[in-house]
């Protein structure tokens, strides 16, 4: 295999996001969410507001999109709002040596993740990752055509591979979302799947056929470099 690209998912990939960050961002987005139901009428008791929250975001990869299509509501905006937490820096939990664990790995690195820029930044350097990553694509910078297309969507991918002029057999995506990992292995590249942030039991479902490799975590990709080539 050339000289691999790491495409890096950020949430619960590079750090655990289910330990504050995605609780805190989940308020943020049902004060928004009820506040907007409230304002047009509709029903928005907290049971309607998590469902919708939820189905959103499983549907569309993020829960933006789905406010955007079927609200009408300002997607910078909405962003902004849910993602400013003050209290970032003392909610992030990572491993020990992240940037030396990753310094092993041959090739380029690039972050794509489905969160906003500022959130994206702030939390790398938080991580100490930032310099270490040739490219920070967020959200607001997934677009085919004009209209957002957040992962898992495979024209993205698409038009990500063209305009880095690489081939897909040579991009790894890193992830703990398996939809974005299906949309990779779709247009041909391969596939990690890291499982120790996973909310729910997902750790003991066995490895999907689209998945190259299930890890626990991050530490595990330079020991499991040569089976990604084969
Ligand atoms: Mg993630």
């Amino acid at each position: 295999m050339p000289t691999p690209i790491w495409l890096f998912d950020l949430d619960n990939t590079l750090h655990n996001a289910s330990h504050a960050i995605f609780p805190a961002i989940n308020v943020k987005m049902n004060v928004f969410i009820q506040r907007l139901l409230e304002q047009r009428g509709l029903p928005s008791d907290e049971a309607v507001v998590n469902a919708l929250r939820f189905d959103y975001w499983q549907r569309y990869g993020t829960t933006m999109q789905g406010m955007v299509k079927h609200h009408q509501v300002n997607a910078a905006e909405f962003l902004h709002e849910t993602h400013a937490i003050d209290e970032l820096a003392s909610m992030v939990r990572a491993e020990r040596g992240l940037l030396r664990l990753l310094r092993r790995l041959p090739g380029h690195k690039i972050l794509l993740t489905n969160a906003p820029r500022r959130y994206a930044h702030e939390l790398m350097r938080q991580l100490g990752l930032h310099r270490d990553f040739r490219r920070q694509i967020s959200v607001e910078m997934m677009r085919v055509h004009g209209h957002m297309r957040p992962k898992p969507s495979r024209q993205f991918l698409r038009k990500l591979l063209a305009r880095e002029r690489v081939r897909a057999s040579r991009c790894v995506l890193v992830e703990d979302t398996l939809a974005n990992l299906k949309a990779a292995k779709a247009v041909g590249m391969r596939t990690v799947w890291i499982t120790q942030f996973l909310p729910n039991q997902s750790t003991l479902v066995s490895r999907p056929s689209y998945v190259d490799v299930k890890v626990k975590s991050v530490r595990r990709l330079a020991g499991n470099f040569r089976r990604l080539s084969a």
